[in-house]
């Protein structure tokens, strides 16, 4: 691997399939979205090499399941540790070709390698569930056999390890499929399992959105770890259904961050300012609808108006940048659409404004006065647009809260614990969280309801999906 990369010294990467690290067939631009350069060719697969890579996994699968999986687990922490130990190179690769600051560059490598120990810390254990004097019935945990991981651009790296593991440690052979805008790093984590994992059993292909319904497709992958769009997720779906495929679907949200009547403003503004902006609000948890009760309403608008105003924003490699760009052209344009239709409806009280010059930059901003209806309220923007909304009573914002169709995540803020969860216990999320956000230990598990998706990641129930549940019913 490279030492200190700089920008248009990015290295060369390679695809891993059965072991190897290998050209692809053609190459695809990955473009720095702070600069809007090229950052390096990346290989690309083909459909052959996709099918490639699945029976590499596929080969490797009943010598790696047969493992201990104590003997998984330690391969696993190896891969921790390399991770660390090369954080330095990986997180400036990861700025440029996703665009956040490399201060959260090196914070998503620290959270990877550490979601990496506490997912490989867990145990598979068989359980008795019934036992007399005629009769032991035990449930065991079995590999289900070859696991696609998909993930999106917006965490790769955690994303890539937080499927890989459980995965693995189940005793599941991977072929990990990163978004096509951002690839590199998760190509040479790649390289990093090269060194550690016997051939075929993590694979790393790359391609230009075309491969993934390839493998959700394929006869040979048992299971699909997905993380995306719902749009795509239902794809995924439909596509699974013809092999039954065991899923897991981390789709999109709208989450509520609801702000009771007892909280000071001054104090509560910080944690929602970096509750929906963090990551450039490119993040499946981020607070996307902020409803705040009437008798701080505009005390809470002015202080986040402050913090908006004095953000930072600028490349991710530049010292004390906090904020970078939107990851690609057209999650910029996109959000740049729900921006004019908020100021069509709302008050753009600031930020806003379009940015002069290459990189896809926006200013955080922050929207008040807008109808429930506004697609910045309805929609998931995604991108560092805060709508703050106005409620009068408990039971009025909680239905507003659960009139989305998503149900991924969400927030309470108040001085009174159990008024909080009073609320907390009302919304239709898969996770909520009370004065604090975006705690995720291994091992704790999330997952969506509604159209957020299905399944669990993280947590031993993250690590059971990763396999099938084998009764052995025996007679004594
Ligand atoms: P976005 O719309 O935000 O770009 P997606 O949900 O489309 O996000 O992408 C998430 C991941 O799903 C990426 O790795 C992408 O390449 C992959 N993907 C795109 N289309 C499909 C598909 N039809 N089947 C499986 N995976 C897909």
């Amino acid at each position: 691997m490279n030492a200190q990369l700089k920008p248009g010294q990015a290295g060369d990467f390679r695809l891993l399939i059965g072991g190897k690290l290998v050209p692809g067939a053609s190459t695809i631009d990955v473009i720095n979205p702070a600069t809007e350069q090229v950052v390096a060719a990346c290989p690309r697969a083909d459909v052959a090499q996709a099918n490639q890579a699945v029976a590499a996994a596929k080969a490797a699968f009943p010598a790696w399941a047969a493992r201990p999986l104590s003997e998984r687990r330690a391969l696993l922490l190896k891969l921790a540790d390399a991770i660390d130990a090369r954080a330095p190179e990986l997180a400036p690769l990861l700025t440029q070709e996703q665009g956040k600051p490399l201060g959260g560059a090196f914070f998503e490598l620290m959270v990877a390698s550490a979601n990496i120990r506490g997912l490989a810390a867990l145990e598979l254990p068989d359980a008795v569930l019934a036992e007399d004097a005629q009769t032991r019935v035990i449930r065991q945990r079995r590999p289900l056999g070859v696991v696609a991981a998909i993930t999106p651009w917006n965490f790769p790296v955690i994303m890539m390890v937080t499927k890989l593991t459980p995965a693995l440690l189940a005793g599941n052979t991977v072929v990990v499929k990163p978004a096509p805008t951002t690839p590199l790093t998760t190509l040479k984590v790649g390289e990093l399992c090269a060194e550690i994992f016997p051939p075929g059993v993590v694979n790393v292909i790359a391609d230009a959105n075309d491969l993934g319904g390839v493998l959700t497709a394929h006869p040979d992958v048992a299971k699909i770890a997905f993380t995306g769009s719902t749009t795509t997720g239902r794809k995924v779906m439909a596509s699974a259904a013809t092999t039954l495929k065991r899923l897991t679907l981390e789709l999109g949200g709208n989450d509520a961050a609801i702000v009771l009547d007892d909280v000071n403003p001054q104090e509560i503004a910080p944690k929602l300012f970096f509750a929906a902006m963090v990551n450039s609000g490119q993040v499946c948890l981020a607070a996307k609808r902020i409803y705040v009760h009437e008798s701080i309403y505009d005390a809470v608008c002015a202080e986040l108006a402050k913090l908006a105003n004095a953000a930072k924003v600028g490349n991710g490699l530049d010292e004390g940048v906090e904020f970078g760009p939107l990851q690609n052209r057209m999650q910029f344009e996109k959000v740049k659409g729900i921006i004019d239709d908020a100021r069509s409806q709302g008050k753009v009280i600031a930020g806003g404004q379009p940015h002069q010059g290459p990189g896809f930059f926006i200013q955080p901003t922050i929207v008040s006065g807008l109808p429930d209806s506004a697609r910045l309220v309805c929609e998931e923007q995604f991108g560092p647009v805060m709508p703050v909304l106005k409620y009068k009573n408990l039971d009025e914002v909680i239905e507003r809260a659960n009139a989305s169709e998503y149900g991924l995540g969400g927030t309470v803020w108040s001085k009174s614990t159990e008024r909080a969860l009073e609320v907390a216990a009302r919304l239709d999320t898969g996770t909520v969280w009370i004065n604090k956000h975006l705690d995720l230990p291994p091992s704790v598990p999330y997952g969506g309801v509604k159209q957020s998706g299905f399944g669990v990641e993280l947590g031993q129930q993250g690590l059971e999906e990763f396999t099938q549940a084998k009764i052995i019913n025996m007679a004594k």
